[in-house]
């Protein structure tokens, strides 16, 4: 009933904003544009595409300038104060094109917003901004954007900017999406986190888990599947609590898993990100069944991304992150072990408050015996409401000189790792042209990493062999296997 109340006024205001765009496009001789910037992590990158899905049902079309836009939407971040300044810098940019354009609404989102003080700088110092709502609630985005425009066409009314802070963290299935890739998706499976690791602010800014029907997620999977989709990543900030809110324990990440796995369909699964403390055995075990050589072939790619944030246990633990090192080391065992070939990746955060040179030893350590494949590193940010952000914090040199130790180390790690590819064949999903070698062809890897060969654009979008030759730290590079050559179309013998 209130799911069918909040489509019905989804709905209508949907169809308010296309009356606006209507006459838009009568005026001008044509469609409006919306351009959407999207910074931070891969769930923003998803709302993005939903927000994008809605303008173009709401009459504006996707446009590459923010200079032919009618419609701005940044969706920012605020994992560490690096993408809120790209993000606040960015906004100032805006004001020399909303003077030189005043049909113009700028709308700021997403996490950054979604904290009172940013509201605040928001507000006050960017007054050429129209309207700004949090990052729980893309569906009120329509209703948000008609109350903006009527505002600014209402000669009586006064108040012309709209904040909204967040208010409902409801799920909202069947919006409006605009995919960036024919090939590759994104499927939230559920939103927000309940973890709060003292570091991090995403708990305060998305609310708390949310998870979406297991019925929903999987209509969605097997339509992008019939769409032929290649590559479905799910996301959630902590996958591996999927259903918890839901279920009561009776269907969980690893049922979830299982069930797509065995949806009919020509494509891998990634999903991401898995906490440390709550990846179980039958969670293992239903990617050892499904991946490699597993019962249903090569279904999950062979990809764990585990963070690991510190290798420390006091640093674990002023973390609040709930597991110690060898905890996470017999995790990774248990997973090389279980689902041979596995590539494992993870987060590492140096310099969070009280960090001793020791505990950093403790991470280079965690990093060796663990051999990732790569890693995401991060000089600790601190985040204001978060309560490591209330301690002492380290001197910024201490902080460089980690990360560029812990980069050095890692480098080493990946070089031997990547080296270790060559003379193998690796199934690569084929992006495209290369940036860098408009000769080559680019594909990644199961593990994610770049794969560089020749090869023919028609293989775009499509799994291909790549027999590696050559590896550096970052990319592997390789020709093309016969059985791929063989195919001519393109068409690959999986
Ligand atoms: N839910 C995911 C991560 C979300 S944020 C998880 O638990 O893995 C992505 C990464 O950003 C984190 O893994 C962490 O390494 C990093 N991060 C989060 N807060 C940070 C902060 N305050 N400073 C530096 N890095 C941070
Ligand atoms: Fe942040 Fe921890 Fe939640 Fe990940 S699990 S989003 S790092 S609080």
């Amino acid at each position: 009933m209130e799911d069918k109340k909040q489509e019905k006024s989804i709905e209508e205001a949907i169809e308010g904003v296309r009356e606006y765009t209507a006459r838009r496009t009568a005026e001008a001789q044509k469609k409006p544009g919306v351009y959407i910037k999207t910074f931070g992590c891969q769930q923003n990158e998803a709302d993005s595409e939903r927000l994008c899905g809605i303008a173009e049902a709401m009459g504006y079309v996707n446009v590459g300038a923010p200079e032919e836009a009618e419609l701005i939407i940044f969706n920012t971040c605020a994992v560490r104060e690096h993408a809120e300044l790209k993000a606040l810098s960015l906004t100032g940019q805006l004001k020399h094109i909303k003077a030189q354009n005043p049909e113009l609404i700028i709308c700021v989102c997403g996490c950054m917003t979604a904290q009172d003080h940013r509201m605040g700088d928001l507000k006050n110092k960017y007054p050429y901004v129209d309207l700004i709502f949090g990052a729980t609630s893309p569906q009120k985005f329509p209703e948000y954007l008609l109350n903006t425009i009527r505002r600014r066409e209402d000669a009586h009314e006064s108040r012309k900017r709209l904040f909204f802070p967040d208010s409902d963290a409801l799920i909202t299935e069947g919006l409006p999406v605009r995919r960036e890739s024919s090939y590759k998706a994104w499927v939230s499976i559920m939103y927000g986190c309940n973890n709060f690791c003292t570091y991090c602010v995403v708990p305060y800014v998305r609310g708390r888990e949310r998870s979406r029907r297991r019925e929903d997620i999987l209509a969605e999977v097997s339509e992008l599947a019939a769409e032929g989709y290649k590559e479905i990543t799910l996301l959630g900030q902590n996958v591996n609590s999927y259903g918890k809110d839901l279920y009561n324990g009776e269907y969980d990440f690893a049922d979830l898993l299982g069930d797509i796995c065995r949806l009919e369909g020509d494509f891998w699964i990634r999903f991401m990100t898995s906490h440390p403390k709550d990846a179980s055995d039958r969670l293992i075990d239903v990617i050892a069944e499904n991946s490699g050589e597993g019962k249903t072939g090569p279904r999950i790619a062979r990809h764990f991304h585990l963070p690991l944030q510190a290798g420390s246990d006091k640093v674990l633990r002023e973390m609040n992150r709930r597991y110690t090192s060898d905890y996470y080391l017999s995790l990774v065992k248990k997973l090389k072990e279980k689902v041979p070939g596995i590539g494992i990746t993870s987060d590492i955060i140096v310099g969070f408050p009280g960090e001793t040179e020791e505990d950093f030893e403790d991470t280079l350590k965690v990093l060796e015996e663990a051999g990732f494949d790569n890693i995401y590193s991060f000089i600790y940010s601190p985040r204001k409401g978060t309560p490591a952000a209330e301690r002492e914090q380290l001197p910024k040199e201490v902080k460089s000189e980690r990360f560029a130790k812990l980069l050095e180390v890692q480098n080493s790690i990946s070089l031997k790792k990547n080296r270790a590819y060559i003379g193998k064949t690796v199934r690569v999903l084929v992006e495209g042209i290369s940036k860098n070698d408009p000769s080559a062809l680019t594909g990644r890897s199961e593990l994610n990493r770049l794969v560089h060969f020749k090869g023919d654009e028609k293989l775009t979008g499509r799994f291909a062999d790549v027999i590696i030759t050559d590896a550096d730290i970052y990319t592997l590079s390789g020709e093309l296997a016969e059985k791929n050559e063989t195919n001519g179309s393109g068409d690959c013998a999986w």
